[in-house]
């Protein structure tokens, strides 16, 4: 586990010196181009301090082939010179309440570990019995607060959001959240060490839930990542979007 902030920063310019959020090539979703050595070159280019490669965790038994990929991660990097900190981790899944595919051996092999608690849209992510907006809610919350309560994560990758899952109106599971719910937990992660992600590119897709997010974590004392979710060179700059989201939480 590496420890980004020793203190939470709520100075999202201060924040965006670091992008944890970053795929190469080997998420399958991820454009050829986003080679390691290139990601590394544009990061120094834009004079970041840190960046996280966390390409997808997606398979159960195939720890050893996964950690294979982070060798290979390392080996480009160091080939090259570069200035700016690179950890290696991956986007973890947590698939349901208490419920992932990797094994603690290989967490904690990780520099960095972010979890999607939401990726409802893979066909092994588990669904709440009750498919309403509020039944997304509770199961959203009880899976985050399992990932973390069992002290698995640095960061919770897109918090919350219903992007994955089919509602016309993406806004609805985090409307049916209560703000007491959400200090609650903000409170479970400020207690175990572990962020909320501010997914820049994510805001426009629920900006009043992200100003909710930011506001209870900050008068909770949680702590904030910044990741831009990048699938591409073009867009490691954790500012292309800072503008806007200043506008939205501050
Ligand atoms: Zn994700
Ligand atoms: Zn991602």
């Amino acid at each position: 586990m590496t420890v980004i902030y020793p203190e939470p920063i709520y100075d999202l310019r201060e924040l965006a010196k670091c992008n944890l959020h970053v795929h190469t090539s080997f998420s399958s979703c991820a454009h050829p181009d986003a080679l390691p050595q290139d990601i590394v070159r544009e990061a120094d280019r834009l004079g970041l301090d840190t960046i996280a490669l966390t390409d997808h965790f997606n398979d159960l038994g195939h720890d050893e082939r996964m950690l294979a990929q982070i060798d290979e991660l390392k080996r480009a990097v160091d080939a090259i010179p570069h200035k700016v900190r690179v950890l290696y981790g991956f986007e973890l899944s947590g698939y349901g309440i208490g419920r992932w595919l990797e094994k603690d051996s290989t967490l904690e092999k990780l520099d960095y570990r972010l979890y999607s608690c939401n990726h409802f849209h893979l066909h092994f992510w588990d669904h709440p019995e009750d498919r309403s907006p509020r039944g997304y809610a509770e199961f959203a919350m009880a899976i985050v607060r399992s990932v973390v309560e069992a002290d698995r994560a640095d960061c919770i990758a897109h918090p919350l959001v219903a992007r994955f899952i089919p509602f016309d109106d993406k806004t609805l599971v985090t409307k049916a959240m209560k703000d007491e719910e959400i200090y609650e937990l903000s409170c479970v992660l400020r207690d175990h060490n572990t962020a909320w992600e501010i997914n820049t590119k994510g805001v426009a897709g629920d900006p009043d839930f992200v100003r909710r997010l930011w506001n209870i974590g900050k008068e909770v004392g949680t702590t904030f990542h910044i990741g831009t979710d990048t699938h591409n060179i073009a867009n490691i700059d954790t500012l292309a979007d800072i503008d806007y989201i200043e506008s939205v939480v501050y």
